[in-house]
């Protein structure tokens, strides 16, 4: 018998067709002597209605109240999915995220995930219980709910796989694993039956939305086995998340590539060079919460320099509102702010052992005229930054241009 955590993605509970052949398969499972518990998103596309409906009445929404309104949507499939199962006659039981409770900081709108109590859970399980938790969600120190950021089910997954120790951690979603890129970009990317730990930390944080990052960190942290799997197919293995390299000789160099169109670009023009600058800058952006990813600057001939960094499209107006604020204070020529920027990586374990894989990234990317505005690396990847209309070009040529298509 094996404790196992099913996280279902929104296409995976987007009517009641879908959950009936989840409740099916927690069925097979339960057949088989295992504990299930089940975590499910919002039914596709309600988190974004839920969205549009809070800025009709607030441009910019209160994110305390925000979380109230996004966090419904994983309420009613908890409760739907608990009936769906009852009428296959398995004992469900549902819980919100604050009925579990599992503990958050107040961030909200990007709450991380600080305690979860087990207690609940455990007790149903042990009775003979699906349980089934909502994903996204949780509830601060003082009772407040919040939630954990887009796609933030996947969290609470690979989350609840830990607090349980879980024997495995299965994300069922529209595709049947992890692919050396997203396939609706390109049609030729390949399944990969394994990837490494590092390699999907990377993928995530570079934007490929299979898993959020927060639940790859989780894995990693509590050794979780993470699969990814479809939840349209009644077979296959998926794509297994393997925390050792493979000593094998055909390694690939490149693993898979990652994309994001979610970044906005800040330059500072022409402040002055000098001790503290770089602090000046980013000190009121961290200050106000805002996360910075790719920072880069340029010393000039004259002694002035030039700042510039990427935060998310949302945050772009907060960030060059404060630095007009200080442009005076720290002598700054002009603040310009770009959202019409996109990032592309390449990731892989093999870029350790090999040279020349940024040239070979470069040559493709001129030979397609893409200017490259930025450039940001790690030990196994490769970002730009690059004008937003060449992005799925980019994508497709380097792709191509690494062999990803063959196996
Ligand atoms: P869910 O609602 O199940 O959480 P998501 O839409 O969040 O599903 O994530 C699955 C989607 O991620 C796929 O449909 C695919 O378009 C996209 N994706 C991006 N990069 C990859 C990748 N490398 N491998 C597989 N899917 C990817
Ligand atoms: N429903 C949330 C979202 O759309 C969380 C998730 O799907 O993981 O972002
Ligand atoms: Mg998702």
């Amino acid at each position: 018998m094996a404790l196992i955590v099913q996280k279902y993605g929104g296409t995976s509970v987007a009517n009641p067709e879908r959950i009936k052949a989840l409740a099916s398969r927690v069925a097979r499972y339960k057949a088989l002597g295992h504990q299930v518990v089940v975590v499910v998103s919002a039914m596709s596309g309600e988190t974004n209605r839920l969205i549009a409906l809070a800025r009709e009445l607030m441009p910019d929404p209160d994110p305390r109240e925000l979380d109230v309104v996004v966090s419904t949507g994983e309420q009613v499939t908890i409760g739907l999915t608990a009936m769906a199962l009852m009428d296959l006659g398995i004992k469900a039981k549902s819980y919100t995220g604050s009925q579990v409770r599992i503990v958050t900081n107040s961030a909200f709108t990007k709450a991380r995930i600080l305690h979860i109590d087990d207690a609940k859970i455990r007790a149903d399980l042990n009775s003979g219980h699906v349980v089934v938790v909502a994903g996204f969600q949780g509830v601060d120190e003082h009772g407040n709910i919040t939630t954990l950021g887009r796609g933030g089910s996947d969290t609470t997954g690979v989350a609840l796989a830990a607090a349980l120790k879980a024997d495995e951690c299965q994300i069922y979603t529209d595709v049947d694993g992890v692919y050396t890129t997203d396939p609706r970009i390109v049609p030729e990317a390949r399944r990969l039956k394994s990837i490494t730990f590092e390699e999907m930390l990377e993928l995530a944080s570079q934007g490929s939305k299979v898993l959020q990052i927060r639940s790859v960190e989780f894995a990693g942290k509590y050794q979780v086995k993470l699969r990814v799997l479809s939840s349209f197919e009644e077979e296959g293995d998926g794509t297994l998340i393997t925390f050792e390299e493979e000593d094998n000789m055909e390694q690939p160099i490149i693993s898979g590539i990652a994309f994001n169109r979610d970044e906005a670009k800040v330059t500072v023009l022409g402040v002055p060079d000098r001790p503290g600058i770089a602090y000046q800058i980013l000190g009121p952006i961290a200050d106000a919460n805002i996360d910075v990813d790719i920072i880069i600057q340029n010393t000039g001939a004259d002694g002035t320099t030039d700042f510039t960094f990427t935060v998310h499209k949302n945050e772009l107006n907060k960030a060059l509102d404060i630095l007009r604020n200080i442009q005076a204070h720290i002598g700054a020529r002009e603040i310009a702010g770009d959202d019409k920027i996109a990032k592309v990586s390449i990731v892989g374990v093999g870029m350790r052992s090999h040279v020349g894989v940024a040239s070979q990234m470069f040559r493709t990317l001129a030979e397609e005229g893409i200017n490259i505005q930025m450039i940001s690396t790690s030990e196994i990847k490769i970002a730009v930054v690059i004008e937003e209309k060449y992005m799925e070009l980019a994508v497709r040529v380097l792709h191509k241009a690494f062999e990803l298509e063959e196996a």
